[in-house]
């Protein structure tokens, strides 16, 4: 392992650490500290800060609104705003900036880039993902959504489902069925769609912690323009691969602060309940001290390849069970601790549903038992423990793949040959 930045990554981290010294408070403690409604008014004007001084997107190019810089400085800026418990944009910009904003760039047409990019950036567009449907989630190469050419538009008949954000946004990447007749990779075709038209309609999903952050969405012969396709029809499966590669992100630096930052409120909520000298606490405790240490030097294996200039490999895939099975432990600690005080939880609840609860939130059974409940859902999106177990088995191990009983049309499987 050798996790030394080169000069002008550190001459980039001052930079950053100088404009959040500039622009966030001096008791800054992290949105965790703010009641819900404030949290939520800082993320907006706490966005529009970032984009007025180039902070969003800063890996694009300037012609499109970026920043010019390497992906070695985005690691960079994702570490300091981590570390200062700040957001690194609003609720959608995952979807708009990470997921299909780098995708563009990559597949895009000229004429889709200047137009999109620019309005990501600028907050005009949100978008959302609509890659899972009811028959189509681990195997995402079954989708069956249907898009149809009519003149000069697609139209689009099917549902997604686990929409993310989706009741946000006004735009919607989506993976149609558009030749049903071959190999079910081959028939794809990657579309860009706005939501607010009659064909579209978004139903929220309850989640188990009672908030409703995904939804359904039902599609009835909506419409998007012919020229609104990422990477040629039929060719949507290498289009949805690329931009599932920039889902992972920069976990391998922020997960350790993030991890570690809980594990701090874990260890006062302890002292807090007076069972820190419990032995049998100690023990889990310790156990998730270790884990967490772990992480960071996974964590300080994947940059230390990417420092040198490596493809992300497999160890995307470590990363990821390691933190998802991590937390479901340790916020089942959270909750032993808090005996029956976590049945009736009470006090600031977390604002998101993703990972950890946000840096100085206040250690209220709310805050604990929210986090424990989304906690079940980390095994799940962003590719399973069971998927990702099989990714390690194949290309880590080298044990056999998996028998395929997919092979020949799409249309024609399950029928018997
Ligand atoms: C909180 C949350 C947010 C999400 N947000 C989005 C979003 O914004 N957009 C979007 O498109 N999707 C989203 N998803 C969907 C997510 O990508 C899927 O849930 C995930 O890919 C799993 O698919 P599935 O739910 O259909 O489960 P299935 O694929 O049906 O899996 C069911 C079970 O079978 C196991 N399994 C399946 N195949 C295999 C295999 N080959 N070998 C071994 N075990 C296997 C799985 O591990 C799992 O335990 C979200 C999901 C969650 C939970």
């Amino acid at each position: 392992m050798d996790v030394r930045y080169p000069p002008e990554a550190e001459a980039y981290r001052e930079k950053v650490q100088a404009f959040l010294a500039e622009h966030l408070p001096a008791d800054w403690k992290g949105t965790g500290a703010l009641d819900p409604e404030a949290a939520e008014q800082f993320t907006l004007d706490w966005r529009k800060t970032l984009h007025e001084h180039g902070y969003l997107g800063v890996s694009w190019p300037k012609e499109y609104g970026g920043a010019g810089l390497t992906p070695l400085e985005t690691v960079v800026l994702a570490e300091e705003f981590t570390r200062a418990g700040v957001p690194r944009g609003g609720n959608n910009d995952v979807f708009g900036i990470q997921m299909v904003g780098n995708t563009i760039i990559e597949w895009g047409t000229e004429e889709q880039k200047r137009h999109y990019l620019p309005r990501i950036l600028s907050g005009e567009d949100l978008w959302c993902q609509g890659y899972s449907e009811p028959n189509a989630g681990s195997d995402l190469g079954n989708l069956g959504c249907k898009a149809e050419r009519d003149g000069d538009e697609w139209v689009i008949n099917g549902q997604k489902i686990w929409t993310s954000a989706g009741h946000l946004a006004n735009w919607i990447f989506v993976l149609t069925r558009t030749d049903p007749t071959v190999a079910k990779h081959r028939g794809i075709t990657f579309l860009l769609v706005p939501m607010h038209q009659p064909g579209i309609e978004v139903r929220p999903i309850k989640m188990i912690s009672g908030a409703s952050e995904f939804n359904e969405v039902f599609f009835t012969d909506a419409r998007t323009p012919v020229d609104n396709v990422v990477g040629g029809v039929n060719n949507g499966w290498a289009v949805a691969m690329t931009l599932l590669g920039y889902e992972r992100g920069e976990a391998a630096a922020t997960n350790p602060i993030v991890y570690r930052t809980e594990l701090d409120r874990l260890l006062g909520l302890a002292k807090e309940r007076g069972v820190n000298d419990d032995p049998r606490i100690r023990q889990r405790l310790a156990w998730c001290y270790s884990k967490v240490e772990i992480m960071r030097y996974l964590g300080m294996r994947a940059l230390t390849s990417f420092l040198s200039g490596k493809a992300p490999g497999p160890e995307g895939s470590l990363g990821k069970i390691f933190w998802s099975e991590y937390q479901q432990k340790s916020t089942e600690l959270a909750m032993d601790i808090l005996g029956a005080d976590g049945l009736v939880p009470s006090g600031r609840a977390p604002s998101n549903a993703f990972q950890t609860d946000d840096p100085g939130a206040p250690n209220s059974s709310a805050s604990w038992a929210t986090t424990f409940l989304n906690a079940r859902a980390g095994t799940i999106y962003a590719g399973t423990s069971q998927i990702q177990r099989n990714i390690i088995g194949e290309m880590v191990l080298g044990l056999p793949k998996e028998p395929r009983a997919d092979a020949g049309a799409w249309n024609e499987q399950g029928k018997p040959r």
